[in-house]
């Protein structure tokens, strides 16, 4: 068994590896990736159908400036991604196309404790640093 292994390891040294140096090297996702979901405040009515779909109760309907400094809020959803489980249902029945998909699966992403996991309407939007806010 041993001498077998040996041999199959021999035998593979001079391929090329099949392995990459993960996060030196990232994946190269698919077009059709879901990662972080984006929202685009512009288009959302707060409607909450987003909430209503989602399999996993991932998302919250909650009140946010419409746009950076504002004084102005309105509703926009805000997602729990330690909950969410990227199926894409909230960007499908989203009546007005508010939400897509975003290419992030760990930047920013990555947390040591639940409440960072939650993205915020303006974390959706990108208006905000995902990075921002957090507290070790
Ligand atoms: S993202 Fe779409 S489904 Fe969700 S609240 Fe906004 S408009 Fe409604
Ligand atoms: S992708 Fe699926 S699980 Fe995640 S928030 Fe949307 S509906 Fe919920």
């Amino acid at each position: 068994m041993v001498l077998r292994n040996i041999k199959y390891a021999l035998k593979k040294i001079p391929q090329p590896p099949v392995t990459r140096m993960y996060p030196e090297k990232a994946t190269e996702l698919s077009d059709r990736f879901r990662g972080l979901q984006i929202l685009n405040k512009s288009k959302c009515i707060g409607c909450g159908i987003c909430a209503n779909t989602c399999p996993n109760n991932a998302i919250r309907i909650v009140k946010a400036p419409i746009s950076p400094g504002s004084d102005k809020k309105r509703w926009f959803p805000e997602i729990d991604i330690g909950h969410c489980l990227f199926c894409g249902l909230c960007i499908d029945q989203c009546p007005k196309d508010a939400l897509t998909s975003g290419k992030e699966y760990t930047e920013g992403l990555v947390k040591w404790k639940h409440k960072d996991l939650l993205i915020c309407p303006d974390k959706l939007a990108r208006e905000v640093d995902l990075e921002e806010g957090d507290e070790k």
